[in-house]
């Protein structure tokens, strides 16, 4: 691949993924950018070990502690386990816009299930059913597309997963997880030449900033 990620989800997400403590939705996107990242792949294998260690130790001192559960859980997130229930075949492809999109492993199951694409100009989205009351959805913006500028009330994660973004803090390719939060203000757009699919993870709806908020209220409905 020409271009390295620049941007992951950090050693304190990395940690609580890894003990399981993260919301689902925010899990989700922390797994598809592990499966597009080998930096954090390797972190999460060296997360995991020794995490495991640690948990070795405790369970030798007595308490009540179910320590064996705890371990059988995270050694299993090293090795996904044989899945016992109903066989799906996962989507691997993702097709928008006349484009077809490979998704990363962690996404498939889910993606498969996604609602129809609504459009808006050059953005298409469609919901992925959500494993929290956060909203997930792919996001596809074509070639030389704005997204309106906006600002979060909440917790916003996008995983670029093909093509490439650009936003007033800089520019973000395949796999680049951009975290923002309530203070941050941005309009992220496409680049003349590339359009971009992403997966986009809110725990509340965007808010506009400019224009009429009244003319830009669908917009928020859309997003979210
Ligand atoms: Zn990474």
């Amino acid at each position: 691949m020409a271009h390295a990620i620049k941007y992951h989800p950090g050693m304190a997400l990395l940690e609580q993924f890894a003990e399981g403590c993260l919301n689902a939705d925010v899990a989700l996107a922390v797994a598809a950018h592990i499966d597009l990242c080998p930096h954090c792949q390797q972190l999460q294998r060296d997360i995991t070990t020794d995490l495991a260690g640690r948990l070795m130790q405790q369970r030798l001192k007595p308490d009540n502690t179910n320590w064996d559960a705890m371990l059988s859980n995270i050694m299993s997130q090293q090795e996904p386990a044989a899945r016992t229930e109903v066989i799906e075949v996962p989507a691997q492809q993702v097709q928008v816009a006349g484009r077809e999109f490979t998704l990363p492993r962690a996404l498939q199951r889910l993606a498969s299930k996604h609602g129809k694409w609504l459009q808006l100009g050059g953005i298409a989205t469609a919901k992925i059913p959500a494993g929290s009351d956060y909203h997930i959805s792919l996001l596809y913006i074509s070639k030389d597309t704005e997204v309106p500028q906006h600002t979060h009330l909440g917790l916003e994660m996008t995983l670029v997963l093909a093509g490439k973004i650009a936003d007033e803090n800089g520019e973000y390719c395949a796999g680049d997880l951009l975290i923002n939060s309530p203070d941050d203000t941005h309009t992220p757009r496409t680049l003349p030449d590339e359009d971009c699919l992403c997966l986009s993870v809110l725990s509340a709806p965007l808010q506009f900033k400019k224009g009429l908020t009244r003319l830009l209220n669908p917009l928020q409905q859309f997003f979210y």
